[in-house]
């Protein structure tokens, strides 16, 4: 492992020189903590102060300059959950004149991504938290290439799928503990701190009950990207199935939250769609395997839990269907069903809940974080038995929340088809056909309008405008556009949907009157573009 920096030669000597003469020089992005990156030339880090370290000289740059704002709460997020305060970068600082009095620094030469990974044991966490924040950051900066090192500073393990985290570059990534074989200084020659929360679609309950981010900029497009990316990375063809051998995945947990009936379960989904039904399981296959059965899957069935983040690799058109144990109501625990909504994913998703008491298996005498009650009070206990569903809560350890999350569940078939029925009525339908590329329309062009008065009560307003610049290079089912028109200083308006370019509307339009008009295009029911220049019109 030591070995390994030095493969890269670089001059010491060159390298000790600019930092004790240039410092550390740091430009970031973002106005918030919370949507910072920053780019570091020579940033260091002390194994023994388990710091980060800035080294200021004549030449050192510290953009966002921030003062002691920095403190208040941190420079940046390291990971990619929002503001939370165990994952928060900063540095301490030093003038350059100190490194004579410290550790010979060793250089690191790799370009670095620096960042906490959140929970590396738990599947949905890695990927909706470290791999794809990890693969957007590295294509927003260029030298971030396949030839870049990770470094995970949040200090657990490798934890336990870290072959993911292998796949992001050709390097192998090195972990905080790691870091010690190599000195007491360390200084990245050129490094990156902070990850994009750009693709991240769910907030897990710190601050408000956990659901779907406020504003989700992810669609499809990149979420596909990205699963191509570890396909390649993993030796999975990427061949569509033929037609013929459609066939439904079940994911079966097999250490808790199981599925107590699930041979039964999977011969009456067989016989139901009539197509083969295999099970899979991070037990018994390897991650690769669990790819390729998946991206071939008209149907992905599953307790709730980590494991269905894997939904990003069924092929478009293919059905979730999620279990929730007794008392979990699905609509407060959407990360999976969030996921298959996201724009252009081409998922259908069905909830299923276990609403029957008998069916249900408890576990109070587990330790607590398996859902264990018992060291509880036993009012608090009584009470959490007796509950029907378990009120929302935040983040992490609400004991109630656990225990009932924590259930084995004796599947009611019938109802669970039903459940299925109502949103696929045959069989589940897989898309062949290449998604259709979004596209949104420009700005309609050159709007104009004429008025004419026709008596001391009538009047009429004609407008009319030229198609927006791209959609003579598009191929689009439906063009409309909508017109919106206000009597200026009133703050309504009147909205219209118009299929053609111009119209001559009279129907409350009153003489002497100054109007104001926009007008857009919109594709397809929904895909709006933007107004033009407001038009002003008087009768
Ligand atoms: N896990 C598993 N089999 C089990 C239980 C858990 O493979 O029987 C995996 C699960 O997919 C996740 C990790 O272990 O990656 C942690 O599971 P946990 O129940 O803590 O989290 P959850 O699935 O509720 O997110």
């Amino acid at each position: 492992q030591s070995q390994e920096l030095s493969q890269v030669r670089i001059d010491y000597h060159a390298a000790l020189q600019s930092l004790q003469e240039e410092g550390t020089r740091m430009v970031c992005t973002g106005k918030m903590h919370t949507d910072r990156i920053c780019r570091f030339n020579y940033l260091c880090y002390s194994n023994e102060a388990e710091e980060f370290v800035f080294f200021h000289s004549n030449s050192s740059v510290m953009l966002p300059n921030l003062g002691s704002r920095r403190f208040q709460p941190a420079l940046l997020d390291l990971s990619s959950v929002e503001d939370h305060n165990t994952q928060y970068f900063n540095f301490l600082e030093l003038p350059a004149a100190a490194l004579k009095f410290m550790p010979k620094p060793v250089f690191v030469p790799d370009v670095t991504l620096i960042l906490n990974r959140f929970n590396p044991d738990n599947l949905m966490h890695i990927f909706h938290d470290d791999l794809l924040p990890i693969y957007y950051t590295m294509l927003q900066y260029p030298d971030l290439d396949q030839d870049a090192r990770l470094v995970f500073m949040e200090g657990w393990n490798e934890g336990l799928h870290f072959d993911l985290y292998r796949l992001m570059s050709n390097k192998q990534p090195l972990l905080k503990e790691q870091l010690k074989n190599f000195g007491k200084l360390l200084c990245f020659t050129k490094s990156y701190v902070g990850l994009s929360k750009m693709t991240t679609w769910y907030q897990y309950g710190f601050v408000q009950p956990q659901g779907a981010k406020a504003n989700i900029l992810v669609s499809s497009m990149e979420i596909r990207q990205f699963t191509r990316f570890l396909m390649e990375k993993l030796n999975v063809s990427m061949e569509e199935s033929s037609s013929g051998d459609e066939y439904i995945v079940v994911f079966s947990r097999t250490i808790n939250r199981l599925i107590l009936n699930e041979a039964e379960l999977i011969l009456a989904l067989a016989q139901e769609f009539q197509m083969k039904t295999v099970t899979v399981s991070l037990d018994d296959h390897s991650f690769a395997d669990i790819v390729q059965i998946i991206s071939r899957a008209s149907m992905l069935v599953s307790m709730h839990g980590a494991q269905l983040v894997t939904s990003v690799f069924l092929p478009r058109g293919a059905l979730v269907v999620e279990i929730f144990p007794y008392a979990v109501n699905p609509d407060h625990y959407t990360p999976y069903k969030t996921l298959a909504s996201l724009p252009g994913i081409d998922l259908q998703y069905v909830a299923w809940q276990n609403t029957n008491e008998e069916n249900t298996v408890a576990f109070p005498d587990r330790p607590w974080d398996q859902g264990g009650i018992a060291h509880l009070e036993k009012a608090e206990q009584d009470h959490i038995m007796k509950s029907k569903e378990v009120p929302q809560h935040l983040c992490c350890r609400n004991p109630e929340w656990l225990f009932r999350i924590y259930q084995d569940t004796k599947v009611d078939i019938p109802s669970l088809i039903d459940a299925i029925r109502q949103t696929v009525k045959t069989k589940p339908n897989l898309k062949k056909a290449k998604p259709g590329i979004i596209v949104h329309p420009g700005k309609v062009r050159d709007p104009k309008c004429q008025a004419s008065v026709q008596g001391t009560n009538e009047a009429r307003l004609t407008v009319s405008w030229q198609i927006p610049w791209n959609l003579k290079y598009l191929k689009v089912r439906e063009v409309k556009y909508e017109v919106w028109i206000q009597e200026q200083g009133e703050n309504t308006y009147m909205p219209y949907i118009l299929p053609h370019q111009n119209y001559t509307f009279s129907e409350n339009i009153k003489p002497f009157t100054t109007y104001l008009v926009w007008i857009r295009c919109f594709f397809n029911k929904t895909l709006l573009g933007p107004f033009a220049d407001v038009l002003v019109c008087r009768t």
